[in-house]
């Protein structure tokens, strides 16, 4: 394994499916070994490379990253802004690492390298706005304003040009509805956004010599003419080849009666089988509980789809002989080869209630009793932000 860079490292500025804001969907990803103190150090050196630094989405951004910094290395769960505004910390549930599965996933707290206290010393706007200008490019799942706003709101701290990739509708929505001269300065004509379309199931781009990136389409909710797609990045690493895969709100292809999803499990099932896929990152935006949220996931539908890539797995494997049975069969419930057993799972986007009790408590229960139920030995960890998981 090479040495100068093992192991993804997913940094979670924001995960909340909203009403709140500055918290909702933005994620960075960098190489483990490589701390944001010595990624943002290097910036004066080596002005224009391209550092091994990249956003997932952009619902939160210099607001988010300010306050993780100042946070710092704290291990008290009522730092955390997302268990803080709820109330039930006197519960079980106290511990922020009642919602990690640490089973293969390390977690950390990458943030408190850059503060003041650290020896990089800097005060946090000014750690924020350095590791924001160290990205080097921008995936975008979806053109909708919790996975974008940091994007739009945070531009005139841009001190070089952003490439920004997504797939085709959502570059169009991109250029037409926000850096359009009115709802935003076209910073596109003004050469500080450059948009990259890629394209479903073909194009494969490389980003900052460490990642090949692929897009696929996922459905979510309804709109005037067809269904509003979202996406999955599959990112791979050149070296190792190790890969993760990162959805943006969807929703499963029982609601949607859609197959994105199916040619999503069937194209990583070989990946999976091979041991070269073990992290998923996914929605799961609120418990089962009548009526669903429109073009979202739930604990039900999720398991519905982890079934689905079960399935793929074995019919890969076992060259498609247990085609005939149902994803929930029990011939996968009672199999000793548990192609997803120790597969990470990392849930994102719960949408925030009014209530004491935090919705995420709730979610990981559900999740975790369908697991047992179809014995899927699935590690399931609820996304918080300020952390990073190593994976
Ligand atoms: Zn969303
Ligand atoms: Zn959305």
């Amino acid at each position: 394994m090479p040495t100068n860079h093992k192991r993804f490292e997913l940094s979670i500025l924001g995960c909340s499916g909203g009403p709140i804001s500055s918290r909702t969907c933005a994620y960075l990803l960098k190489p483990a070994n490589i701390s944001y103190s010595e990624i943002i150090l290097s910036i004066a050196e080596e002005r224009g490379a391209r550092k091994p630094l990249l956003a997932i989405d952009a619902g939160a951004g210099l607001t988010a990253i300010s306050e993780l910094v100042l946070e710092g290395d704290s291990k008290n769960p009522k730092d955390n802004f997302i268990i803080s505004i709820y109330d039930d910390h006197q519960s079980q549930y106290e511990e922020f690492n009642f919602y990690q599965n640490t089973g293969n996933l390390e977690v950390s707290h990458p943030f408190a390298c850059v503060g003041s206290k650290s020896s990089v010393s800097l005060a946090p706007l000014e750690a924020s706005w350095k590791i924001i200008n160290s990205i080097t490019a921008y995936l975008i799942t979806h053109p909708h304003l919790d996975h974008l706003s940091g994007l739009v709101i945070n531009s005139p701290s841009f001190e070089d040009s952003k490439d920004v990739y997504g797939l085709p509708q959502t570059m169009n929505t991109i250029r037409s509805s926000l850096f359009n001269g009115h709802v935003w300065p076209d910073l596109i004509s003004e050469g500080l956004i450059n948009l990259h379309e890629i394209s479903p199931y073909i194009d494969e781009h490389s980003m900052c010599d460490f990642y090949n990136v692929e897009c696929f389409p996922v459905a979510h909710g309804d709109i005037q003419n067809g269904r509003f797609l979202s996406s999955a990045f599959l990112i791979t690493d050149k070296l190792t080849q190790d890969s993760i895969i990162i959805f943006g709100d969807l929703e499963s292809d029982y609601s949607s009666s859609k197959d994105y999803n199916r040619k999503i499990w069937e194209l990583i099932s070989p990946l999976v089988l091979k041991d070269k896929l073990n992290t998923i990152i996914i929605e799961c935006s609120t418990i089962d509980k009548p009526p669903p949220l429109y073009g979202h996931m739930t604990p039900t539908s999720l398991i519905r789809e982890l079934l689905a890539l079960r399935k793929y797995c074995f019919d890969k494997k076992f060259l498609q002989k247990t085609i005939s049975h149902s994803a929930e069969s029990v011939v996968y419930i009672q199999s000793e080869f548990q192609p997803l057993k120790a597969m990470n799972v990392i849930v994102t986007h719960v949408k925030e209630v009014p209530a004491a009790v935090n919705p995420r408590t709730l979610i990981f229960r559900q999740l975790n009793d369908l697991n047992c139920k179809y014995a899927l030995g699935i590690n399931f960890t609820i996304a918080l932000p300020g952390l990073s998981y190593i994976l």
